[in-house]
């Protein structure tokens, strides 16, 4: 059983019932987010494959789905989200196979660093947190679904007994719906994000693995007709997303590196299932070190539980990836964290001599509600900090209690200040 981890205690904001206004990748635009089930926001966000936990390109992707998490809160939504963990994919197998490890063991241990990250970065913990490997009964009943309803079709696989399942695209229609992406635009990207356009036998060059022939040194599971196997990636989290929240629902967010085709094949695949799947598709924006998109494969990774162990705040953490719109690209460099160990100084001087900000609280749930607008909010913490958000009333410090900009950026932005 995967555990999850403890999240920060959360001090509430009465809420402020105006809506949280969000990008969407399918329509180009920011718009209120209006759940489909009045009071209740459901989230999911999706998850790391385990093997390279955790750098700084991922805790901006987590960082900006818990700002959204908090900024939904704050607007009075009770919020759902759901988390999976990639842990039956093919990175992981090579991993594993590369390093001579067993792969459950790689998972276990890469998803033990990614938790004590988001502990430590004050990620509020998603409702359910689940791994494939726990959800694999469930997945194969929506294979199964799939293959009933005519949508999947078998490729012959030399290095396997039997036939490798494929989702037809073609008997929907859907591709392309979510990053509305040219035939040339996924071909740029789809063989790199985990695509076999060149697979002999397919019937559409994006047509994506449903259900992967059993191979020696990977996990396979019964799934009848079949045959045993694994499933392919963008069912898993159909299949996740499903169980938690059901289908549809409201948010789906993850990196922009998602968008096609992972983002765009799992909606996809909840047409075939003849269902809909998330009416807001989030992506936050790739993290660059030296000059390139932070990747294992680059070897430019930045970890953050190296940061912390070298005795780094994680909040100087936080504050460095707020600097950043979540949906820029942006390139990380160390002049980064003295920016923000100066913030964090600062914020934290303001924050002891306390009063009573309501102009700059407001000003904060302002910033946080319009897209997630870190910069603004630092820039009004900027002026807090530094005694030029006047407009204040300046009421007699009480030392014994957190000034109010204290309670609402732990709030808003889980950052402490104490
Ligand atoms: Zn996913």
């Amino acid at each position: 059983m995967v555990r999850s981890w403890t999240s920060p205690s959360l001090s509430p904001l009465p809420a402020s019932g105006l809506p949280l206004r969000l990008h969407d990748t399918r329509t180009g635009r920011v718009a209120p987010v209006t759940p489909l089930t009045p009071g209740t926001a459901r989230l999911y966000v999706c998850g790391i494959t385990p093997y390279d936990a955790t750098h700084l390109g991922h805790a901006n992707t987590y960082h900006a789905a818990d700002l959204m998490h908090r900024a939904l809160r704050d607007t009075g939504l009770e919020v759902e989200v759901a988390q999976n963990i990639t842990d039956v994919d093919d990175p992981l197998f090579e991993r594993a196979r590369r390093d001579g490890i067993d792969w459950e063991e790689l998972a276990t241990s890469q998803v033990e660093l990614f938790t004590e990250d988001m502990a430590a970065l004050r990620i509020i913990a998603p409702q359910t947190y689940r791994s494939v490997s726990e959800a694999i009964d469930s997945i194969i009943s929506v294979v199964q679904k799939l293959h009933q309803r005519g949508r999947a079709y078998p490729v012959q696989a030399a290095d396997a007994a039997g036939p490798d399942w494929y989702l037809d695209l073609g008997m929907d229609g859907a591709l392309g719906d979510v990053s509305g992406y040219s035939e040339q635009q996924m071909m740029e990207v789809f063989a790199e994000r985990g695509g076999d356009p060149e697979r002999e036998g397919k019937r559409g060059v994006f047509d994506p693995l449903l259900w992967s022939a059993e191979r020696e040194g990977e996990p396979a599971w019964d799934a009848g007709a079949l045959g045993r196997g694994r499933p392919g990636w963008h069912v898993e989290c159909v299949c996740i997303a499903g169980d938690a929240l059901g289908l549809p629902f409201d948010i789906q967010t993850g990196g922009s590196d998602l968008i096609f085709p992972h983002h765009d094949l799992s909606a996809a695949h909840a047409v075939g299932l003849g269902r809909g799947f998330a009416t807001v598709y989030n992506h936050a924006g790739m993290v660059a070190h030296e000059g390139e998109k932070m990747s294992k494969s680059l070897g430019n990774l930045v970890f953050v539980h190296r940061l912390v162990r070298d005795g780094l705040d994680p909040m100087i953490i936080r504050l460095v990836l707020m600097a950043h719109h979540y949906r820029a690209d942006w390139e990380w460099s160390e002049a980064e964290l003295d920016r923000a160990a100066e913030r964090l100084r600062a914020y934290r001087s303001a924050a002891a001599r306390g009063g009573h900000h309501p102009a700059t609280v407001e000003a904060l749930r302002a910033a946080l509600r319009q897209d997630l607008d870190t910069p603004a909010a630092l820039e009004t913490l900027d002026a807090w900090a530094s005694g030029r958000g006047g407009q204040d009333p300046v009421r007699t410090p009480d030392a014994a209690a957190p000034g109010d900009v204290a309670a609402a950026v732990d709030a808003l932005f889980g950052i402490d200040l104490s």
